[in-house]
């Protein structure tokens, strides 16, 4: 993967909160990149128990913030500015955030018919107050419905790399266009229509999570597909080339996330019951899918069998 030097790095898409702390906050179900219980992607326990009709955790607070701190993202946008921008985690999250909304304000309206609404990625470190309630780093990376906003915590990478062995550069984007797939199936109110059919039949809550994980996992390989014909502002190339081997890092942290992945590196028994985001199989299967065809409509994870 090459990335264009000369691209612009457009800071105003993300909200730089890092030193900023969090405090308390309110409803929503924040959506995780993986599932699994503690550590990496430990809060999926708590949004588990709300799905299936508990009401514990964030989903049960009431009140409270509605998540609209603002970062200061002065040194964020001078850093970016920078001839050796490319070589700060920062700078080059943002740009891939840059190529995923400019590929989805494309494809949203070609491909839905539906204007894309821009959202904001939200860098933080260790917790962060959120529409979704606060929350802290070891949930890993999520989408907010409540407040439209991706969230992460870019200590995440090295967890992955460390924890799970996911140690390509292109985990990185492929974990963004994942939470952008949620912002997108938020917009098209998918994800609204999954939570009222897991109230109505909430003995199939999980496999429903499933369905909306794979589907993201989906949208990020269509955008994988489409990313090097996406540019900044002036019409500069956002990548100059993603190579199989880019592609190939993106699926082999797909199947390092897949759920009966954690559950077997968390030493439990892997019980299909429990999955949420699908194994490492589908997910591996729907990353591919979205590549292959490079169409988010073939990422119809909620119509037949996955
Ligand atoms: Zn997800």
């Amino acid at each position: 993967m090459e990335l264009n030097e000369n691209a612009r790095v457009d800071t105003s898409q993300v909200d730089d909160r890092r030193g900023s702390g969090g405090g308390g906050g309110l409803g929503g179900i924040p959506i995780p990149l993986g599932g699994g219980r503690g550590g990496i992607v430990g809060i999926i326990v708590a949004v588990l128990v709300a799905l299936v009709g508990g009401g514990f955790g964030l989903n049960a607070m009431t009140g409270g913030g509605d998540g609209t701190e603002q970062g200061d993202n002065t040194s964020l946008a001078q850093k970016c500015s920078a001839e050796d921008a490319l070589k700060q985690l920062d700078c080059r999250n943002t740009l891939y955030v840059n190529s995923i909304q400019a590929y989805w304000r494309t494809a949203l309206p070609e491909v839905f018919g539906e204007q894309y609404q821009a959202s904001k990625t939200v860098f933080f470190s260790q917790g962060v107050n959120t529409g979704c309630g606060q929350a802290d780093s070891g949930v890993g990376p999520f989408y907010c419905p409540a407040d439209d906003l991706v969230y992460i915590d870019l200590t995440f990478y090295q967890q992955l790399a460390d924890q799970l062995g996911a140690k390509g550069e292109f985990a990185q984007p492929y974990v963004l266009a994942h939470e952008y797939g949620h912002h997108v199936q938020d917009l098209l109110g998918t994800e609204a229509q999954m939570r009222r059919q897991q109230q109505r039949d909430p003995n199939n809550a999980n496999a429903l999570s499933v369905k909306l994980e794979l589907q993201a996992d989906c949208y990020a390989g269509a955008w994988a597909k489409n990313a090097t014909g996406t540019a900044d502002e002036k019409g500069q190339k956002i990548f100059t080339s993603i190579t199989e081997q880019d592609i190939a890092q993106a699926i082999d942290t797909a199947e390092k996330i897949g759920d009966d992945a954690i559950q077997q590196r968390s030493g439990r028994p892997v019980n299909p019951d429990e999955f949420t985001h699908g194994t490492s199989e589908q997910r591996r299967q729907w990353f591919t899918k979205g590549y292959d065809t490079g169409d988010p409509k073939s990422c119809d994870t909620f119509n037949g069998s996955l």
